[in-house]
């Protein structure tokens, strides 16, 4: 990050909301799903598929977990009802894993099952930060075992992800089961102890599970804008001779949407994630610290209002 981008960086909690709304809009489709669906429908008729992310993942009690069971619920439903090529993200705190992991399994359950009905369509299980990496694991593997349209997201700034993809691969082959994994490098704020903080590291890292999920026989989602891992990505898809029911590129919103088009042009798969929802402002505050041009945005906004 430059230094004017680290700058705003430590400023973003005090800049009024208002701005920081205006400045991250692109990320997210709109306050409700009518927005996504809408973006949705556009997304497709430019050849892209996509998953759907209801954002709301600070929540403080079950009944907030309830409701945004229930929304993902609609969400299935109303993508199964327009008969749209996209899927659903899921985030588990937002489903109560903070406070309850009974309760958080018995609504991916509801999700999961709400899924198979609609369209056997697919549900990805989000990654966040470390505090709920083994039990967002745990949860995969026990319900991959009831359901086939369950995936999960592994990070390649963790330093355990090698080992997990292993055990994941592993324990999937005796099952009889193909491991459905996104592969990012991560978005969280998380000690050296536990992940590589260099950017080459992460880009190796990311290179090394790629491999072995794929010479593994897993489905890889590639969830990058990262111009390096897209060319080695295509490297390794070529010399695999992978086919479309072995992987897709996955992208955010809003970001890097040339690169997005020129690889559905090339004939590569590709999906977007599409949040949507009232509860913007975490998700937006991430995306924009990933911006190159964020210092840029916010300072003009601030002086324009633009
Ligand atoms: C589909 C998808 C799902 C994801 N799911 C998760 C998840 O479950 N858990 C998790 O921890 N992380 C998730 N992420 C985020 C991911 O971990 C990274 O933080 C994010 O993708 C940026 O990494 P990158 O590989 O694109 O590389 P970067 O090096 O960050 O980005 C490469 C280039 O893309 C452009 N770029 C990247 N971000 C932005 C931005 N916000 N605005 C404008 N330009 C930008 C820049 O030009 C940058 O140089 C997901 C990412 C994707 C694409």
């Amino acid at each position: 990050m430059n230094i004017f981008n680290q700058a705003v960086s430590w400023v973003l909690p005090i800049i009024p909301k208002s701005i920081v709304k205006k400045v991250s809009e692109r990320y997210i489709a709109g306050a409700t799903l009518d927005d996504a669906m809408r973006t949705v429908r556009s997304l497709n008729a430019k050849g892209a598929m996509a998953t759907v992310d209801v954002l709301g993942e600070f929540i403080h009690n079950l009944k907030q977990a309830c409701d945004n069971t229930k929304y993902c619920c609609e969400v299935l439903r109303r993508q199964n009802k327009e008969g749209v090529n996209a899927n659903l993200s899921i985030k588990l705190t937002s489903l109560g894993l903070a406070i309850d992991i009974a309760e958080c399994e018995k609504n991916v359950r509801e999700i999961l099952i709400t899924a198979r009905e609609n369209g056997n369509r697919f549900v990805r299980m989000d990654m966040e930060n470390s505090p709920y990496t083994q039990q967002t694991i745990d949860l995969y593997r026990k319900l991959r075992k009831e359901f086939n349209n369950v995936g999960l997201v592994l990070q390649a700034y963790l330093r355990r992800t090698e080992s997990d993809i292993d055990m994941l691969l592993k324990e999937g082959a005796a099952l009889q089961i193909r491991t459905n994994i996104r592969l990012c490098k991560g978005i969280y704020v998380e000690a050296e102890e536990i992940a590589y903080k260099n950017r080459e590291e992460i880009q190796h890292n990311y290179m090394r599970c790629l491999e072995r999920l794929v010479s593994g026989g897993a489905y890889v989602g590639i969830a990058t804008h990262d111009d390096v891992l897209i060319g080695e990505a295509k490297k390794l898809i070529s010399k695999h001779n992978l086919t479309n029911d072995a992987f897709e590129f996955q992208m955010l919103l809003g970001v890097r949407d040339q690169v997005r088009d020129h690889l559905i042009r090339e004939g590569y798969r590709l999906r977007v994630y599409v949040p949507f929802g009232e509860d913007w402002y975490g998700y937006s505050i991430r995306r924009l610290k990933e911006n190159p041009q964020m210092a840029g945005y916010i300072t003009k906004a601030l002086l324009t209002g633009k």
